[in-house]
């Protein structure tokens, strides 16, 4: 663990969640809750992970949040919590309350021609195996590739790039692929939603391990703890830094501990 904002203080954060009328617990999925496997839908949470948020919705008085970059559906199976908690897919432009349907943000027309495009390339140039085709996104997974064969990929993310001029996509990198993304909806933007929804009281802290957790980390400025959960510590807006498991199995004992009678 380190604190890297030198205006944080931990131990005023804890008491403060202690006291706090509301709390809301923000989390990405991949990399931060679980570790990353060559399959994306074989990842599970680290042992320990989905007993302690179940209990910190239980008793905790918390209302939890999953953002992620899946889609809803793929998030709550890898997911496994009983009942699922309000998820967040496809960086924002999906969203599903406990019990409700999925809603999801509408795709412009041209970004949408454009994404068949990208998903038809990969397809032609063999890699469909490794190709994801999200509602608002594709994605090319490398994880498990050597760097000879990741090299090969190049001229295909190039002609991605071309598309990119196209229409109103963007490429991003994450760990362990790239992906050909619609702009206007981001993990920043639902942080910024899910601000307007809560008292201007309400304690808050988002926890995430990849660049497009950045977005969620600035739509809080001065406001909420920002966690950057990963191995390697690296360049982030992040206040404070956690190694996962056992730091962050710690950092949920922790808020159970403080803001809930039964922490077990
Ligand atoms: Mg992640």
């Amino acid at each position: 663990m380190e604190i890297i904002s030198k205006k944080f203080d931990l131990t005023s954060f804890w008491d403060e969640l202690s006291l706090a009328d509301q709390a809301l617990l923000l989390l990405d999925f991949d990399g931060t809750l679980s570790p990353f496997v060559v399959d994306p839908q074989q990842a599970r949470p680290y042992p320990g992970v989905v007993p302690l948020l179940e209990k910190i919705v239980l008793s905790a008085e918390t209302r939890l949040v999953i953002i992620s970059g899946r889609e809803v559906a793929s998030l709550e199976h890898c997911l496994g919590m009983t009942p699922a908690p309000e998820l967040w897919g496809c960086h924002g432009w999906q969203r599903r309350l406990p019990g409700r349907e999925v809603l999801q943000v509408d795709l412009p027309e041209d970004a949408e021609t454009s994404l068949r495009e990208a998903e038809w390339l990969v397809k032609q140039a063999g890699y469909g195996k490794k190709l994801e085709r999200k509602p608002v996104s594709v994605a090319l997974h490398w994880r498990g590739l050597s760097e000879s064969q990741k090299e090969q990929m190049q001229p295909l993310i190039q002609q991605w790039q071309r598309l990119e001029l196209n229409a109103d996509l963007q490429l991003h990198d994450f760990d362990g692929g790239i992906e050909l993304r619609c702009v206007g909806v981001d993990k920043g933007t639902a942080v910024k939603e899910l601000l307007g929804e809560i008292d201007p009281s309400a304690i808050i802290a988002y926890l995430g391990d990849d660049l497009t957790d950045e977005d969620a980390f600035r739509a809080l400025p001065g406001r909420g703890l920002k966690v950057l959960v990963r191995d390697q510590k690296r360049e982030t807006a992040a206040d404070l830094w956690l190694q996962p498991p056992h730091e962050l199995l710690w950092f949920f004992q922790q808020w159970l501990e403080k803001r809930g009678e039964d922490c077990g």
